[in-house]
């Protein structure tokens, strides 16, 4: 069976009442030539995305997705796609991913330069094999984001809280975490409060509270982490969005980076100073993130 699918969208009016879209999703070839040169996806990272973690053929969270999809199209003044059109776009292509993890992408571009609208395109793909992370978990070190916690108020044309396609400075922090000697970053607003890793949310355990930074600090509300707090929530515990002092990060019971494709990875190091791992925990968080979720 093939392991890598594309179709391309040819997108709708978000007010377009039709229930059935397939006549406006094609297969292409993934490897193929399909995308334009003067693609602004491709030339300046306009644009935004979503993964999807799919397991064994069920796409997790999709509403959760979708939701944040349309937030992020609404930051960039892009226009606002239908969720509906996109939801039969995921499952389309879900039934085409074998047993196992996969990662859905969806990507909505501002476009060609100069052209009619959007580009808009989904993917599914193998998910590299995480679980050693999840078992072993991850070494962090802290880097200063270089703006303050009041930025993403004062500034909305930094979106900060759109999951753009612009990632090259977060995997320039992944590279200097990697230089500093540690497997991943979390990034610290310059008035020194935790903000998100890179590519996840961070989630942290005080005693039996679970805490995770506040979105409206500027960041992405990770999906995941919304999911997990349902359940740790259900299992009895206290969760809660805080203003975390980076001081209390390197203090934690415990903690955790969060994503919909890598899942739960522990944080057993921050700046070199340990944080304990409790592997029974997180085995059952993986667990619970690899059932099916809505
Ligand atoms: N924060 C950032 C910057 C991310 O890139 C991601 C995921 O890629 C997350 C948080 C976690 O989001 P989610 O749990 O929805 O995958």
């Amino acid at each position: 069976m093939t392991r890598r699918h594309a179709l391309l969208i040819d997108p709708v009016a978000s007010d377009d009442d039709r229930s059935d879209f397939t006549d406006t999703l094609s297969a292409v070839d993934p490897a193929g030539p399909v995308l334009s040169l003067g693609e602004l996806s491709a030339q300046r990272g306009d644009g935004v995305f979503e993964s999807i973690g799919v397991v064994d053929g069920h796409p997790q969270e999709v509403t959760a997705h979708l939701e944040r999809l349309e937030q992020s199209a609404r930051l960039c003044d892009l226009p606002a796609p239908h969720l509906d059109q996109w939801r039969a776009a995921v499952a389309e292509i879900a039934s085409r991913c074998p047993a196992g993890e996969y990662v859905i992408k969806l990507i909505l571009s501002r476009g060609i330069d100069h052209g009619a609208g959007p580009t808009a395109w989904v993917t599914a793909t193998p998910a590299p094999d995480f679980s050693r992370v999840r078992r072993d978990g991850v070494r962090v070190v802290t880097l200063d984001r270089g703006v303050d916690s009041g930025a993403s108020a004062r500034a909305p044309w930094l979106l900060l809280g759109a999951k753009t396609l612009s990632y090259a400075v977060n995997m320039a922090a992944i590279r200097e975490a990697g230089r500093r000697g540690a497997d991943d970053a979390v990034f610290v607003s310059s008035d020194g409060f935790v903000l998100e890793a890179p590519t996840a949310s961070v989630i942290l355990r005080f005693g039996d509270r679970f805490v995770t930074p506040e979105p409206a600090a500027g960041i992405l509300h990770g999906t995941t982490q919304m999911s997990l707090f349902a359940h740790l929530a259900s299992r009895g515990f206290e969760v809660g969005y805080e203003r975390i002092p980076v001081d209390r990060l390197r203090r934690a019971d415990g903690g955790w980076l969060v994503s919909s494709v890598r899942l739960a990875a522990p944080i057993v190091a921050v700046d070199g100073h340990g944080i304990a791992l409790d592997a029974a925990l997180t085995a059952s968080l993986t667990d619970y993130l690899l059932s099916p979720r809505e």
